[in-house]
Protein backbone atom coordinates (compact mmCIF):
# COMPACT_ATOMS: atom_id res chain seq x y z
CA UNK A 1 0.00 0.00 0.00
CA UNK A 2 1.55 3.54 -0.95
CA UNK A 3 2.45 5.57 2.05
CA UNK A 4 -0.77 7.83 3.28
CA UNK A 5 1.75 11.05 3.63
CA UNK A 6 3.27 10.34 0.56
CA UNK A 7 0.02 11.11 -1.18
CA UNK A 8 -0.76 13.75 0.53
CA UNK A 9 3.03 15.23 -0.50
CA UNK A 10 2.00 14.28 -4.01
CA UNK A 11 -1.73 16.01 -3.56
CA UNK A 12 -3.75 13.00 -4.18
CA UNK A 13 -5.02 12.89 -0.86
CA UNK A 14 -6.53 16.46 0.02
CA UNK A 15 -5.50 17.82 3.18
CA UNK A 16 -4.76 21.34 5.17
CA UNK A 17 -1.54 22.37 3.96
CA UNK A 18 -0.24 25.24 5.90
CA UNK A 19 3.73 25.34 4.72
CA UNK A 20 5.64 23.82 1.67
CA UNK A 21 8.78 24.38 0.40
CA UNK A 22 11.06 21.77 -1.31
CA UNK A 23 12.14 19.41 1.18
CA UNK A 24 9.32 19.99 4.30
CA UNK A 25 5.23 20.17 4.36
CA UNK A 26 3.29 20.88 7.36
CA UNK A 27 -0.32 20.03 7.41
CA UNK A 28 -2.71 19.65 10.04
CA UNK A 29 -3.90 16.43 12.16
CA UNK A 30 -7.19 14.79 10.78
CA UNK A 31 -7.34 13.89 14.17
CA UNK A 32 -6.45 17.21 15.96
CA UNK A 33 -5.96 16.38 19.89
CA UNK A 34 -5.03 20.19 20.48
CA UNK A 35 -6.83 22.83 19.18
CA UNK A 36 -3.57 23.46 16.90
CA UNK A 37 -2.10 20.09 15.94
CA UNK A 38 -0.58 19.96 12.73
CA UNK A 39 2.39 17.54 11.15
CA UNK A 40 5.60 18.44 10.28
CA UNK A 41 7.97 16.47 8.30
CA UNK A 42 10.29 15.49 4.96
CA UNK A 43 8.81 15.09 1.58
CA UNK A 44 11.37 12.58 1.60
CA UNK A 45 9.79 9.27 2.45
CA UNK A 46 11.96 8.26 5.54
CA UNK A 47 10.10 5.60 7.93
CA UNK A 48 10.81 6.30 11.39
CA UNK A 49 13.44 8.18 13.26
CA UNK A 50 15.15 4.39 13.90
CA UNK A 51 15.29 4.30 10.01
CA UNK A 52 17.00 7.47 8.97
CA UNK A 53 20.19 7.04 7.36
CA UNK A 54 23.44 9.51 8.19
CA UNK A 55 22.96 11.43 5.09
CA UNK A 56 19.08 12.38 6.06
CA UNK A 57 20.89 13.92 9.36
CA UNK A 58 20.53 17.44 7.96
CA UNK A 59 16.69 16.76 7.09
CA UNK A 60 15.94 15.54 10.35
CA UNK A 61 17.90 17.91 11.88
CA UNK A 62 16.19 20.43 9.97
CA UNK A 63 12.58 19.43 11.36
CA UNK A 64 12.57 20.87 14.79
CA UNK A 65 13.73 24.34 13.15
CA UNK A 66 10.77 23.90 11.38
CA UNK A 67 8.89 23.75 14.04
CA UNK A 68 10.58 26.68 15.97
CA UNK A 69 9.78 29.01 12.52
CA UNK A 70 6.18 27.38 12.72
CA UNK A 71 5.43 27.84 16.53
CA UNK A 72 6.02 31.36 15.38
CA UNK A 73 4.18 32.05 12.36
CA UNK A 74 1.28 30.10 14.42
CA UNK A 75 1.82 32.28 17.40
CA UNK A 76 2.24 30.02 19.90
CA UNK A 77 5.72 30.13 20.63
CA UNK A 78 5.00 32.40 23.64
CA UNK A 79 2.34 30.97 25.04
CA UNK A 80 4.26 27.40 24.39
CA UNK A 81 3.74 24.10 23.06
CA UNK A 82 4.61 20.00 22.76
CA UNK A 83 6.47 18.16 19.96
CA UNK A 84 5.99 14.36 19.52
CA UNK A 85 7.73 12.27 17.66
CA UNK A 86 6.28 8.33 17.93
CA UNK A 87 9.00 6.19 16.67
CA UNK A 88 8.39 2.77 15.98
CA UNK A 89 5.71 0.29 17.35
CA UNK A 90 6.17 0.52 20.98
CA UNK A 91 5.69 3.92 20.75
CA UNK A 92 2.52 3.27 18.47
CA UNK A 93 3.64 5.05 15.38
CA UNK A 94 1.17 4.68 12.72
CA UNK A 95 2.18 6.20 9.60
CA UNK A 96 5.58 5.27 8.27
CA UNK A 97 6.76 8.22 7.05
CA UNK A 98 8.76 10.20 9.73
CA UNK A 99 6.67 13.20 11.56
CA UNK A 100 7.07 15.30 14.10
CA UNK A 101 3.45 16.32 16.39
CA UNK A 102 3.00 20.15 16.74
CA UNK A 103 0.97 20.84 19.44
CA UNK A 104 -0.03 24.02 20.93
CA UNK A 105 -3.39 26.19 21.85
CA UNK A 106 -4.48 24.77 25.14
CA UNK A 107 -2.32 24.13 28.60
CA UNK A 108 -0.84 20.93 28.41
CA UNK A 109 2.20 20.90 31.33
CA UNK A 110 0.00 18.28 33.14
CA UNK A 111 -0.56 16.32 30.52
CA UNK A 112 2.23 13.68 28.79
CA UNK A 113 2.52 10.05 28.15
CA UNK A 114 1.57 7.21 31.39
CA UNK A 115 2.84 7.88 34.32
CA UNK A 116 4.66 4.88 36.38
CA UNK A 117 5.26 3.70 39.87
CA UNK A 118 9.09 2.83 40.38
CA UNK A 119 7.89 -1.06 39.83
CA UNK A 120 6.60 0.08 36.97
CA UNK A 121 2.55 -0.18 37.52
CA UNK A 122 0.50 2.40 35.58
CA UNK A 123 -0.54 5.46 37.74
CA UNK A 124 -2.06 7.65 35.69
CA UNK A 125 -3.01 7.25 32.01
CA UNK A 126 -3.76 9.71 28.85
CA UNK A 127 -3.99 9.39 25.51
CA UNK A 128 -1.66 8.43 22.65
CA UNK A 129 -0.58 11.29 20.22
P1 LIG B 1 1.62 8.61 14.47
O1 LIG B 1 0.81 7.79 15.42
O2 LIG B 1 2.70 9.40 15.14
O3 LIG B 1 2.10 7.81 13.29
O4 LIG B 1 0.63 9.73 13.92
C1 LIG B 1 -0.05 9.64 12.73
C2 LIG B 1 -1.00 10.82 12.68
O5 LIG B 1 -1.45 11.00 11.36
C3 LIG B 1 -2.24 10.65 13.55
O6 LIG B 1 -2.28 11.70 14.52
C4 LIG B 1 -3.40 10.75 12.56
O7 LIG B 1 -4.50 11.44 13.07
C5 LIG B 1 -2.77 11.49 11.39
N1 LIG B 1 -3.35 11.22 10.08
C6 LIG B 1 -3.65 10.02 9.53
N2 LIG B 1 -4.16 10.18 8.30
C7 LIG B 1 -4.18 11.51 8.05
C8 LIG B 1 -4.58 12.33 6.94
N3 LIG B 1 -5.09 11.79 5.83
N4 LIG B 1 -4.46 13.67 7.05
C9 LIG B 1 -3.95 14.22 8.16
N5 LIG B 1 -3.54 13.52 9.25
C10 LIG B 1 -3.65 12.18 9.18
ZN1 LIG C 1 5.87 8.40 2.69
Amino acid sequence: MPCIFCQIIKKKIPTEIIYEDKKYIVFKDINPRAPIHVLIMPKKHIVSLAEAANKDKALISGLMWQAKILAEKLKIDKSGYKLILNCGREAGQIVGHIHLHLLGGGDYKNWGIYQHSKEGKILSKAFKI
